[in-house]
């Protein structure tokens, strides 16, 4: 285990060929490397040797029925990590790589049993991000790489969160600033007939049914007490310390006068609001945390705002739903678990008498 985390700030365009050289080392050498990626950074070990994979495990404190995703470099690198890929599958990787699509296919021999927790299937993306890009280059290696936060906490988007969950517990930081993206992958299993859409994420079910028009989702959320069908589909991830309370409708302004109704009862509440909302609710003299004025602001300042939220030691968070299109599916998904899985449903009649969780 390091004891102290060595940080290199990287201009996000340009890397520094010195600190890469280090990151690549690091990684090499079986050690943990937090670097960013376009959606969220991530704690990155070498994917073919199972010793460096578990200490992402540890680090995490993530559990080991919950599988990783192996990055790569380029399409040289997919036979290292996959076998009998599907010519969907590289319609696919030609199309959206390097960008924000995980893919899920049969597990190659050389990947250790621990990254894909015993599946014979394994996650797998080519990461849009030069310093991501770089790393994987230095290491000449698949780097496995969850984002890099405590186990079910709000993903890290900036290098400071990186610090405030894993100092001391990983090697090496990679800080170049903000992500561009800032919610997750999109993750689809095409070992699944028709392709199954595991994880809303960065790139839109829109922009990936114009390939795959059979592509099915049908989320399910399970409680920690049932058993997962399938890995990913945890409740209780993405989460500030404080209750979320999610109010959802096609009413807006009965949604809003449900929320309203429902801060007036809390004490040590706070808001997580769109613009519009942010200046709606400005009467309250509550804490706010904007997340800008639409899905691709949202989706940059999510997390960030749970985890500022959190700092003011809340007891709950008040939130609205978003629409479920483009990126707003990727934040009504993290939202929605953030709220481990209840969603206040508003209509004009039930304003004052839903029952929140
Ligand atoms: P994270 O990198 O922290 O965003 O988490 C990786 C996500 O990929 C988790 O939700 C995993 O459950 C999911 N995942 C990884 N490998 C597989 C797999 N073989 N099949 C299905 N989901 C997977
Ligand atoms: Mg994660």
């Amino acid at each position: 285990m390091p004891k102290q985390t060595r940080v290199f700030r990287l201009d996000a365009k340009l890397p520094d060929g010195a600190a890469i050289g280090v990151a690549g080392r690091t990684i090499l050498a079986g050690a943990l490397v937090a670097f960013p990626t376009e959606t969220v950074y991530g704690l990155g070990a070498n994917a073919m040797d199972a010793a460096a994979v578990a200490k992402i495990f540890a680090a995490k404190g993530r559990p080991a029925n919950d599988p990783l995703i192996a990055h790569i470099a380029n399409f040289e690198q997919l036979p290292l990590v996959a076998r009998d890929i599907p010519d969907l599958a590289l319609e696919l990787a030609q199309q959206f790589w390097p960008g924000p699509l995980t893919l899920v296919l049969k597990k190659s021999g050389g990947i250790p049993d621990n990254l894909t927790a015993g599946l014979d299937t394994v996650a797998l993306r080519m990461p849009n991000h030069p310093v991501a890009q770089a790393l994987l280059r230095a290491a000449a290696r698949p780097i496995a790489a969850p984002s890099a936060n405590k186990f079910s906490r709000p993903s890290p988007t900036r290098a400071q969160h990186v610090l405030d969950d894993l100092a001391g517990l990983v090697d090496v930081l990679l800080d170049a600033g903000p992500t561009s993206i800032g919610v997750e992958s999109t993750i689809l299993s095409l070992v699944d007939d028709p392709p199954r859409l595991l994880r809303p994420g960065g790139l839109s079910l829109e922009a990936l049914r114009a390939l795959c028009p059979a592509l099915d989702y049908a989320p399910h959320y399970l409680g920690d007490d049932q058993v997962a069908p399938a890995p990913g589909a945890m409740l209780r991830h993405y989460s500030p310390r404080a209750r979320l309370l999610l109010f959802s409708g096609a009413d807006e302004a009965a949604v809003s006068a449900a929320m309203r109704a429902e801060i007036a009862r809390c004490d040590n509440v706070g808001l997580l609001a769109s613009d519009a909302d942010a200046l709606q609710f400005a009467d309250l003299n509550i804490p706010i945390e904007r997340l800008g004025a639409n899905a691709e602001e949202a989706a940059l300042r999510l997390f960030a705002a749970m985890r500022a939220l959190d700092r003011r030691g809340l007891d709950t968070i008040v939130a609205r739903a978003p629409e479920k299109q483009g990126l707003g599916l990727a934040l009504w998904d993290r939202l929605l678990r953030a709220a481990a899985g209840s969603l206040i449903e508003v209509s004009a009649d039930n304003i004052e008498n839903y029952v929140p969780k």
